[in-house]
């Protein structure tokens, strides 16, 4: 092993893309720390808004730091206080770091941790040959996850935290947005036992994929009314459930509008601004519960995830839009921006 390795890094605070780095030293793992070899990673939305540098990234990221937050890869070398990991482990990454020692922390729900850092944001990420990453971030991968797939925990994993606040066992659950994180939501949802599943969103094709991860019904928003459709489908009751991938107001409405009364929508997609809602008539007098969800319980989610992924309702390869060396990062988030459907996924080697 040299002790140098390429890596993609933010150098400063603006607009500006990650620059190619050939000789970054490779970091050296904490005592509570493993060294990981990065096999894949995935370009994500808030690695476009770290580029443009958003009112997010303004908060969160500190030049000069390496990106990406959703990889895997297999362990080289662990710290001497690393109890549960090996070299030869392959692991994913969990991108949210709690403290441990909030009151969340330290009631189960570090997921909403007061202390939160945020790995390949706030500190060095996996857009490069090597990371150093605390043990307590690290989810072991079995033999049967692929690299294609260990990396899709993180990021698709928001979607089955959604299923799981949604309760969906035997209920009708509507799914908005058929992007990649919707499919995962669709095929999270006939896992865990949904009576039927009905997908909408405004591309034809993307209803396609939506029939292939398990969708019972799908539905054009830009063509059919999606209130009177769900009712009319639930004899006038309206949906028991709703998750709203989107994040677009115009799509949250509807989804509260076509739940039941008592009914719950999960929001999954964050919407950019505030969202105008009829409280009285649409949520109070229907007694409508509203949530939405903060990344993935550590680690309820990923176990829940690793058996979506072993059922068959689930994919990858509905949800991957290409697979780039990590050199071509520029392609990748070109395509991103042009609007190319499913994930885009790097090899690092
Ligand atoms: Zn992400
Ligand atoms: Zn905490």
């Amino acid at each position: 092993m040299s002790d140098t390795m390429f890596g993609l890094k933010k150098e400063q605070k603006g607009t500006c893309a990650p620059v190619w780095h050939d000789d970054l030293p490779i970091p050296e793992p904490k005592d509570d720390e493993v060294l990981v070899k990065v096999n894949r990673a995935a370009l994500c939305g808030t690695d476009i808004h770290i580029i443009d540098w958003d009112k997010w990234s303004r908060i969160w990221v500190k030049p000069p730091v390496i990106m990406g937050h959703e990889a895997c890869g297999e362990v080289v070398l662990a710290g001497k206080n690393v109890k549960d990991r090996k070299p030869g482990d392959r692991v994913a990454f969990e991108s949210h770091i709690p403290c441990g020692k909030c009151p969340m922390c330290l009631s189960g729900k570090s997921n909403m941790c007061m202390n939160m850092s945020l790995f390949g944001v706030g500190r060095d990420g996996a857009f490069a040959e090597y990371v150093a990453a605390p043990e307590k971030i690290t989810y072991k991968l079995t033999d049967d996850i692929s690299d294609d797939v260990g990396c899709l925990f993180e990021p698709m994993g928001s979607g089955i935290r959604g299923v799981e606040k949604a309760e969906v066992e035997g209920k009708n659950v509507l799914v908005s947005g058929c992007g990649a994180i919707g499919l995962t939501v669709i095929a999270g949802a006939k896992t865990f036992g949904a009576e039927k599943v009905i997908a909408c969103d405004i591309l034809p094709e993307r209803l396609k994929d939506a029939e292939k991860m398990g969708a019972d019904i799908t539905v054009n928003s830009s063509e059919t009314d999606i209130i009177s459709f769900c009712r009319d489908l639930t004899g006038g009751l309206g949906v028991d459930a709703a998750i709203d991938v989107t994040g677009a107001p115009p799509a949250i409405v509807n989804g509260i509008k076509a739940l039941k009364n008592g009914g719950r929508l999960v929001g999954v997609g964050f919407p950019s601004g505030e969202v105008g809602l009829d409280l009285t008539n649409d949520v109070y007098y229907r007694e409508v519960e509203i949530t939405g969800v903060c990344g993935r319980r550590i680690w309820e989610t990923w176990d829940n995830f690793a058996k979506v992924m072993r059922s068959p309702y689930f994919d990858a390869s509905v949800i991957i839009g290409g697979t780039y060396a990590l050199h071509d990062f520029e392609k990748a988030v070109d395509a991103y921006r042009a609007g190319v459907p499913g994930k885009k996924l790097f090899r690092i080697e």
